[in-house]
């Protein structure tokens, strides 16, 4: 599995996690869209989905980008409502509670931020 650190800063967070050609994830949608895009290529075909850690800007604010471009973006309820994000794009996760994407098998934990339901999130494939 690789990481790539597209941005990481208090300016913006992003980072693509790679396990495999199909099978990637987006980790915060904190820069540009359009940095993100030249970063990869313009090739969003492995692009499973987007998981937003908490609701600070600098993780969150790009994250309609993403659902407008037919990209499923991860997040807490509370996450979610701080921004009124909503439509079927925008995926509720909990707590303790495994989901999948794609391959990738996720669990969510909480833990301590400013933030209304920040995720720290454990992922494998
Ligand atoms: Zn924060």
């Amino acid at each position: 599995m690789k990481l790539k650190v597209l941005g990481s800063s208090s300016s913006g967070n992003c980072y693509l996690i790679e396990a495999s050609e199909k099978d990637k994830l987006i980790l915060d949608a904190g820069i540009n869209f359009k940095e993100v895009q030249r970063e990869l290529r313009f090739d969003f075909k492995g692009i499973q989905g987007v998981l937003i850690t908490h609701e600070h800007m600098d993780h969150l604010k790009y994250a309609p980008s993403f659902a407008l471009n037919g990209i499923n973006v991860y997040a807490s309820a509370g996450t979610f409502e701080k921004l009124e994000l909503k439509g079927h794009r925008f995926k509720i996760i909990k707590e303790l509670q495994q989901f999948e994407i794609g391959n990738f098998i996720i669990l969510p934990f909480d833990t301590q931020h400013d933030a209304a339901e920040p995720l720290r999130i454990f992922n494998t494939i």
